[in-house]
């Protein structure tokens, strides 16, 4: 069987459809799954195993046979739980057949073959009687279906058919229940995320205002959860405007409905300010009475306990669909609307007619297309003022009056910037090939005679386009939305190769270069999701370890991985390193570049991996960069430019470095393929 895997390529910039054997997508699956998180997750597993032995013994009480359902076995963990808490038969139902071969292998390794039988099937269609899968109906539900949305994984239609098909009434089941909590805050940081700001220019005829359009004020946004590590947010970045409140629950022990629904609850504001996030985050009680409790509540919220830390399940940002201005002791109604995977929020003012009809209706649907072309993290890149600034600087510096500027970067305020900043009857060209829609910008700010999107690729830019000029100037970010590492923008070298033939012979190009940099590091918490796990409560789990190291170890060379590091804390071991850089001067060369070096570890540590971002030099004296923004203390505390992901590739052994009289040097190789535009890198330490 051949998969189809979807892959930017960053030397046409496009998504292209690769055919890879079926393997492939099992590793890609396994070596990045969240399996490895989940069995690192003490608090989580203490506690299934806690409400897991509460439910076996109550069904024993009652003198019953305890038959357990486990719905998304993975490992095996939940019903090696349960048979050793003495359940006297488990049925595991898992759809990702190379999960449920592992099941089979883990639960044969654990002496539980007798008691566990692994299906590997989509719950729904499991069958009971003489001759399914089943035997009987079970009494003892049990399943870990949830994401850090509660229900984003299909919890609710899982739940529903396995009451409706696969257990008995008044079955026991664990989780007990999930309640889902809200918190109203203000926070321009993350309303960055959602709106575009007005964004200042200072020209030298004057200080000009960019807006944006109407149609991007009034727009719902996406429906896609905002999933982050809420705990990485300081306290000063955001406002609470209520009190934590249950917004809803579900009994996971009675039959569950999936069909769409609403929440409300009435709010009082302890403060007055602007409405504009929904913050939230569950909980689940593993048994009836409450006292078995494992919360996804932020550092705020549950100051007494220890925080767990995890990555499979975190906290939510919600926008409201605009921001409304509320008074301390106001009485508001906030409604949760649901389907059956995703939740979205609306805040009402009670203003005695109790209108509920126009929360209902569909989720948000984005009718600016700005959110569609542009995800959170760049808007909140594109409202960075100070980000801003530095372009604005360097544009400054290479604008003239008579320059005709090429923008080559999708949904870019830069030839905005470049208008203001030029004098009026210069042209300017953007080249957008995705972003059609963004003609809406410029005419809400009147410039559609001014900026000319050109709709053709790189490579079929005609001298037409241009009106018969030549480009003096050739600006970028670089962004491009299909990137997922720091060098997919690279694409921008790709394009200024294509479009050459129209360069003008003293053609400035901003960026003029980039360099690839390097940071070997400490991770606080984020070496868990790749680190094996061996024993987890007792059970082997080695056998999950070693499939996910074949996964890793599947292409030749391990791939760097991209992760937003402002969410993830973690110590620099030694300093930073340019390892490349690339002339965007010239044209792409035919040769790889590639390098090799070592770099010394200077701090005490465990060497979990190395970082990699990217840094754009704009002008002799003003870079960018995507990663590193600072090295904040002695400790080596980082901090990481809060819009972009940064390439992590982590290390296949730990390596702890202990003194630094004689420092442990890591050995790097590092390849730039000019043919196919990925990095491919080796350590040793
Ligand atoms: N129970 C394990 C793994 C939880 S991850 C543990 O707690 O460690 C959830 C697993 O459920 C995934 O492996 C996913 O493939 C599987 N899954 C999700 N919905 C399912 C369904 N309706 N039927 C069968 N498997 C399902």
């Amino acid at each position: 069987m051949k998969t189809f895997c979807g892959r930017a390529n960053p030397t046409t910039g496009s998504m292209e459809w690769l055919e890879e054997g079926e393997d492939y997508d099992y590793h890609q699956e396994i070596a990045r799954s969240r399996y490895a998180d989940m069995l690192h997750d003490k608090d989580r597993n203490v506690k299934y195993y806690q409400g897991i032995r509460a439910a076996v013994s109550r069904v024993k009480e009652r003198g019953e046979k305890a038959i357990v359902l486990d719905i998304g076995t993975g490992t095996g963990l939940l019903s090696m739980m349960a048979a050793s808490a003495g359940a006297d038969f488990c049925y595991a139902v898992e759809v990702f057949k190379p999960m449920a071969n592992a099941a089979v292998k883990i639960v044969e390794k654990n002496g539980f073959s007798d008691k566990i039988k692994v299906i590997n099937k989509h719950s729904t269609e499991v069958t009971v009687g003489p001759d399914g899968d089943m035997q009987c109906r079970a009494n003892i539900l049990v399943t870990e279906l949830f994401d850090t949305e509660l229900i984003g994984e299909g919890a609710l239609p899982t739940y529903e058919h396995a009451h409706k098909y696969l257990v008995e009434e008044g079955c026991e089941a664990v989780p007990h229940r999930a309640t889902v909590y809200v918190q109203l805050v203000e926070s321009k940081r993350m309303w960055s995320w959602n709106k575009l700001f007005p964004v200042r220019v200072e020209a030298e005829d004057g200080e000009k205002i960019i807006v944006p359009p109407s149609e991007m004020e009034n727009c719902p946004g996406v429906p896609s959860v905002c999933d982050i590590q809420l705990n990485q947010m300081p306290s000063s970045d955001f406002t609470t405007l209520s009190d934590v409140v249950t917004m809803f629950r579900v009994d996971f022990s009675k039959p569950v409905r999936s069909a769409s629904t609403c929440y409300r609850v009435q709010l009082e504001p302890v403060k007055s300010g602007k409405a504009q996030i929904v913050l939230s985050w569950w909980d689940i009680d593993m048994d009836p009475s409450g006292m078995i409790n494992c919360t996804m509540a932020p550092y705020w919220a549950k100051p007494t306990s220890a925080l767990q830390w995890r990555d499979h399940w975190m906290q939510c940002v919600y926008f409201l669909p605009s921001e409304e201005p509320v008074l301390q002791g106001e009485k508001l109604f906030l409604t949760a609307c649901r389907d059956e995977y995703s939740v979205w929020y609306k805040l009402q003012k009670a203003r005695g007619e109790e209108n509920t009809a126009d929360v209902r209706g569909g989720s948000p649907v984005c009718r600016c297309r700005a959110h569609l072309l542009w995800n959170r993290p760049r808007f909140g890149e594109l409202n960075d003022q100070n980000r801003t600034c530095q372009y604005i600087q360097s544009l400054s510096k290479v604008l003239k009056t008579d320059s005709v500027c090429l923008c080559i970067s999708d949904g870019s305020l830069l030839p905005v910037l470049a208008h203001y900043l030029g004098a009026k009857q210069v042209q300017y060209f953007v080249l957008f090939f995705r972003s059609l829609h963004f003609s809406l910008f410029f005419k809400a700010n009147h410039l559609e005679d001014k900026i000319k999107i050109i709709e053709a690729r790189p490579e079929l830019l005609k001298p037409s386009h241009l009106e018969d000029k030549k480009i003096s100037v050739l600006v970028g970010e670089p962004f491009f939305t299909t990137s997922l590492l720091p060098w997919h923008n690279l694409y921008f070298w790709y394009a200024r190769t294509a479009v050459s033939s129209h360069l003008a012979s003293n053609v400035t190009v901003l960026p003029h270069s980039a360099s690839l940099h390097m940071m070997i590091v400490e991770f606080q918490d984020l070496w868990r999701i790749r680190s094996p796990c061996g024993t987890c409560e007792g059970f082997d789990v080695r056998t999950m370890d070693d499939m996910i190291k074949d996964s890793l170890n599947f292409r030749e060379s391990k791939e760097a991985e991209p992760h937003p590091l402002w969410e993830y804390p973690c110590k620099s071991l030694s300093d930073p390193q340019e390892v490349l850089t690339f002339d965007f001067t010239k044209t792409v060369p035919q040769h790889c570049l590639s390098t090799e070096g070592s770099v010394n570890l200077l701090r005490k540590g465990r060497s979990h991996g190395a970082v990699l971002w990217m840094e754009y030099l704009l002008a002799a004296d003003i870079s960018v960069s995507t990663g590193l923004m600072q090295i904040s203390n002695e400790k080596g505390n980082c901090e990481w430019n809060p819009h972009c992901k940064q390439a992590v590739y982590f290390f296949s052994s730990v390596i702890e470095s202990e003194t630094l009289s004689d420092p442990t040097a890591v050995t790097y190789a590092i390849n730039f393929d000019t043919k196919t535009g990925e990095i491919a890198m080796d350590f040793k330490l």
